[in-house]
């Protein structure tokens, strides 16, 4: 046997420190815990994975341009605005990329907390310091707090992870005009919410918008995301990111997805649109329950609730998972009144959504 005695003595310090991501993933018939697009993949995108399989022997293309063309059309952007995009193995790896891109060793990543989960664990892979301000009591950002804190980075996130609250206009255009260093605006859920800010990305360099494949188009499995910004953003990200990390059957696949038809880009807003009806749909019957869900603009509710945990183990045993979520700062009213514990509730087919009603209020009852 290999003796390891003081092995992790070499491994970096920051490194060994990290847990591992472990959300539950107790399997359960409704499973509404990852936010993920729960009426499946877009027809045209699980056709071209079978089509593209026979290239599996060869190395898909270095830097993914064939998408990235994709990707500007889809955005209604081109090149000759002086804007590129980066594509990575999700928009995990964009985000990672970005940080070993602009942040030296010691500098700050700036965010409003609660966000998403991995950004101080990115940040800290990647020798930065992450500094979380408070939100505001109604969900808000104050984007003076987030400016003054001059850091290297300032991390927005619309609609945000997990509270799916969007961002007002007014606060990204001050933080993108104001901040001294990178602004990051991570839109993941940008197909369910009522506006996006992907056009301030030909206004102001300082800029990268980055989204995904996993939520509204249908591919989490594949893990494709991407970033768009100036050439002068994007091209260390580029760097940072290294060749190869789009395969080959992922890039086909969300290139078919972004296709005009109703099986492509079609099928993809038709379901981002039935995932807002159903939104409000859900939010209405909690607060009939008397929950407040906070105002939504993701595929997902967040929903303030005492015993969160408690509860959603009671859930799974009713055959639906969901995120709980404690230790949730305290600063807004409604997470101080349940001790900092909130459910997060993915939105999908509506017989679904019954079945998560009837779990949470059996739930109530007896645990
Ligand atoms: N950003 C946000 C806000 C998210 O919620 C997630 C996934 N939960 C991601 C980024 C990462 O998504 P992916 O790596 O699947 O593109």
């Amino acid at each position: 046997m290999i003796s390891t005695c003081g092995i992790t003595t070499l491994a970096r310090r920051d490194v060994v420190a990290l847990p591992r991501y472990a959300p539950d993933i107790t399997p359960c018939v409704v499973d509404v815990s990852d936010n993920v697009n729960l009426w499946g993949a877009p027809p045209a995108a699980l056709r071209a994975l079978t089509t593209t399989a026979m290239s599996a022997s060869r190395y898909p293309s270095v830097y993914a341009a064939p998408l990235r063309d994709a990707v500007l059309r889809y955005l209604g952007l081109s090149d000759g605005q002086g804007i590129d995009v980066v594509s990575a193995c999700g928009s995990d790896d964009v985000l990672d990329a970005t940080m070993r891109a602009f942040g030296e060793p010691g500098d700050e990543i700036v965010f409003a907390a609660p966000t998403f989960a991995m950004i101080p664990t990115f940040a800290r892979l990647n020798g930065l310091v992450p500094v979380a301000v408070p939100m505001t009591p109604d969900y808000e950002v104050d984007p003076q707090q987030l400016v003054d804190r001059r850091a290297k980075i300032t991390y927005l996130c619309s609609p945000n992870n997990p509270t799916s609250t969007a961002l007002s206009r007014a606060t990204v255009e001050y933080v993108v005009h104001h901040a001294a260093g990178l602004v990051v605006i991570d839109e993941a859920y940008a197909e369910f919410a009522p506006e996006s800010f992907v056009d301030l990305v030909t206004k102001v360099e300082r800029l990268v918008v980055i989204r995904t494949f996993s939520k509204a188009f249908g591919l989490a499995g594949l893990r494709v995301g991407y970033g768009v910004g100036s050439t002068d953003v994007v091209e260390p990200i580029i760097r940072a990111r290294g060749p190869y990390k789009v395969n080959a059957l992922a890039e086909a696949a969300a290139i078919a997805a972004l296709g005009e038809g109703g099986d492509g880009i079609g099928w993809v807003t038709a379901h981002a649109a039935l995932a807002v009806e159903n939104r409000a749909r859900l939010a209405a019957a909690l607060r009939r329950l008397g929950f407040e869900p906070a105002p939504a603009a993701g595929n997902f509710l967040f929903v303030p609730v005492a015993r969160a945990q408690v509860i959603a183990q009671a859930m799974c045993r009713g055959g639906v998972l969901v995120r709980a979520l404690s230790g949730l700062p305290q600063d807004i009213p409604a997470l101080a009144a349940t001790g900092g514990n909130a459910l997060r509730i993915g939105v999908g087919p509506w017989d679904a959504m019954e079945r998560v009603l009837d779990a949470f209020v059996e739930a109530l009852a007896c645990a």
